[in-house]
């Protein structure tokens, strides 16, 4: 489960959250990492002409030898390195639960994953583990004991009980750590589900309401019992779906903050007693706080007030029920894998047992577990190497900002002062997280996981009234990914992502310029998107443009937005341009830096063409063929909906269309489909 305050607000990049792993033939724990080239001629399909389609030329060959996994949503470059990354993980996790004389660390990762692979012990269990919870919850009688519990449900179990709540920087001061209420409560990935009309639409909330019954009725509940709960939680979810705020308004960072006081709080929300639930949550005695969407707040207390209790319980108990039946026996993980997995984004099998595992420690554990992948996979060499990238392509940046002919030099001044500010974090974190308060057993697989998610929740409740850790990661090291973090003003790469074939150590800079490079330049291109451009050097949300440049600015984003809405994702749905721009300006303007920077690393060598492509054709290929995917029809309707990143072709068509410099490198004519005018550049 990703903790909700911290990474609510990172711009996390590159591919989609729903994680993604496998290998057909049984797979056995990899001892090495394998190797793929950041170029790989036979991912390449060249009957297709660059110019008229560039993604599928250079990935076209990678979609027809990379068939999806029947574990996966969708199978993708940047899912095939998460896999291996896994395998490889998998292999220190069997060592580490079976060698005497452990580390601390060793301990903690091995039991972890000895308890989660004793399936045996898992399933004789049932749903013992969530029964005395569940008797409390049917023991509630009254409105006030439901409500009074309330706080000790979000204390003691992960779960989407109503809303959110935990802790995060201030929007307008970064230095200080406040507290957050989110909107929440939901069990459909986004609000949209519930107040869509189509045929589609209709029918998975159908099979969302056959569900809950499922689980219901396997927690022991009779028939007639679990249809009434069901469609008390459809009701309740709907109701509160209706308030939130869409993802395209979430972008904007004024419309989720609200510092209210206490009181303030207590009269847009009176049956909540507020003071007595911050104080159970361990941050007794907060005076005021961010309500991200009151709203939503008037919304949820309006549902407390009217819904009768049955219904609240019926509610509480599914949502009990839902967080943990992935830790309950294999009926409970079962029916939630078959909603959430095979019904809603077409996966036909469950994971193997060693890749749930492996990912439950990588959740819960994950910079004990990082150390060591850390340690043999990612080498000081790679470091220093990716280092002097990100200062290059910062370098880049400068020279960007410095000559762009439609910014005033006051807003000049800010967005360098800001540029300059920037910290880079490539590979792992200076300091491990101290995990020594987390008891693990190697017999008690529910109980790590809840006792994981006090050790969580504690550890960011703690942090109020303390100095923001600047050196603290949103990502664990092994994760194929990157993020950009607007309050933090800080770019990071773990060490998972800077592994062939994205970063490849035995490739020359033209392919690793083009893939990496992007990369990193995406990522520093977030600091300047519609969403990061809010935010000052500090980290503050501070409106540092004259007038004249933030229109110059939403007018070159609309360039873009206008292009890629143009693209159909699946059936007839296009992109949501107003939700993917801040990625696609990343995109745009992450491939602008690196190839600068990549002509300025290698001015005056003697650069040799290679396979068939000039140095600079090689440059845009290794960065196309990044985003190579397949993916399921079913997983690409849940992007459309709840993914801030265009799908895969339009990353890579989408900014090609708009550079001279791809157009001469492959000597593209005006009227090709690849050569659009105007440019939309930004940066
Ligand atoms: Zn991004």
């Amino acid at each position: 489960m990703i903790a909700k305050p911290l990474l609510a607000a990172l711009l996390t990049c590159a591919v989609s959250t729903f994680s993604l792993h496998a290998q057909q033939a049984a797979p056995k724990p990899l001892q090495a990492m394998p190797y793929s080239p950041s170029l790989d001629v036979t991912s390449l399909d060249r009957s297709v002409d660059p110019c008229t389609d560039f993604y599928k030329f250079s990935c076209g060959g990678w979609e027809k030898n990379n068939p999806i996994p029947a574990d996966q949503a969708s199978w993708s470059v940047y899912a095939k390195l998460a896999n291996d990354n896994q395998q490889f993980l998998w292999g220190i996790l069997e060592d580490d639960a079976k060698a005497t004389n452990r580390t601390p660390v060793q301990q903690k990762v091995g039991d972890f994953y000895s308890a989660c692979m004793n399936t045996a012990a898992i399933d004789a269990l049932g749903d013992k583990p969530v029964q005395p919870e569940l008797k409390k919850i049917d023991a509630l009688k009254t409105r006030a004991e439901v409500l009074s519990a309330l706080a000790e449900l979000h204390h003691e179990y992960p779960g989407g009980f109503f809303f959110g709540a935990g802790t995060g920087q201030d929007a307008i001061d970064s230095s200080l750590i406040i507290v957050e209420l989110q909107a929440g409560g939901l069990g459909l990935p986004d609000r949209d589900y519930y107040t869509k009309t189509d045929e589609k639409s209709v029918k998975i909330r159908e099979q969302y309401a056959a569900y809950i019954q499922q689980l219901l009725t396997l927690s022991g509940e009779g028939a007639e019992q679990a249809k009434a709960d069901a469609d008390a939680t459809l009701r309740i979810e709907t109701a509160l779906a209706k308030a939130m705020l869409t993802r395209v308004e979430r972008r904007d960072p004024h419309k989720t903050y609200h510092i209210l006081t206490v009181e303030e709080l207590s009269k847009l929300a009176p049956s909540i007693d507020w003071p007595l639930y911050f104080k159970v949550q361990g941050a007794p005695g907060v005076a005021k706080l961010n309500v991200s969407q009151p709203e939503f707040f008037k919304a949820v207390d309006a549902v407390l007030n009217t819904e009768d209790v049955a219904a609240l319980r019926g509610y509480l108990r599914f949502h009990l029920l839902t967080a943990e039946a992935p830790y309950l026996a294999h009926p409970f993980e079962q029916a939630s894998f078959d909603f959430f997995s095979k019904m809603l984004r077409g996966v036909p099998a469950m994971p193997p047992r060693w890749k749930t595992c492996t990912r439950a420690v990588d959740r819960s554990l994950g910079e004990a577990l990082g150390q060591e992948f850390v340690r043999r996979t990612f080498s000081a060499d790679t470091k220093a190497k990716t280092q002097r990238m990100t200062e290059q392509i910062e370098t880049a940046m400068q020279h960007e900002i410095e000559s762009l002919d439609w910014m005033s030099p006051a807003t000049k001044a800010e967005a360098l002062r800001k540029l300059h500010a920037i910290r880079n974090k490539i590979g792992y974190p200076e300091k491990w997280r101290d995990y020594s308060a987390l008891e693990v057993k190697p017999d008690d697989y529910i109980g790590n996981a809840i006792r994981s998610y006090h050790f969580e929740s504690a550890r960011r409740w703690h942090k109020l009234g303390k100095p923001v850790d600047r050196d603290e990661w949103g990502m664990t090291p092994p994760t194929v990914n990157a993020y950009f973090n607007p309050q933090m003003n800080d770019i990071n790469f773990p060490a998972g992502v800077l592994q062939p074939p994205l970063y490849d150590p035995k490739e020359d800079d033209s392919p690793n310029y083009g893939n990496t490079g992007a990369t990193i330049g995406h990522e520093l291109t977030h600091a300047f998107d519609d969403e990061g451009r809010q935010f000052d050097a500090q980290g503050n949300l501070r409106d540092w443009w004259t007038p004249e440049d933030a229109k110059g600015f939403e007018e070159r984003i609309n360039c873009g937005r206008d292009q890629y809405a143009g693209y159909v994702i699946v059936d007839d749905i296009h992109i949501n341009s107003k939700l993917t721009s801040g990625e696609d300006v990343a995109d745009l303007g992450g491939t602008l830096l690196a190839y600068i920077a990549w002509k300025k690393q290698t001015e005056g060598q003697p650069l040799t063409p290679a396979d068939g492509f000039t140095p600079d054709q090689r440059f845009f290929v290794g960065m196309a063929q990044w985003a190579c995917e397949n993916q399921r029809p079913e997983n690409l309707r849940v992007s459309a909906v709840t993914n801030p990143h265009s799908p895969g072709f339009a990353r890579i068509n989408g900014v090609v269309s708009n550079l001279p410099e791809f157009q001469k490198a492959f000597g593209c004519k005006p009227g090709q489909p690849m050569v659009h005018t105007p440019t939309c550049h930004v940066w």
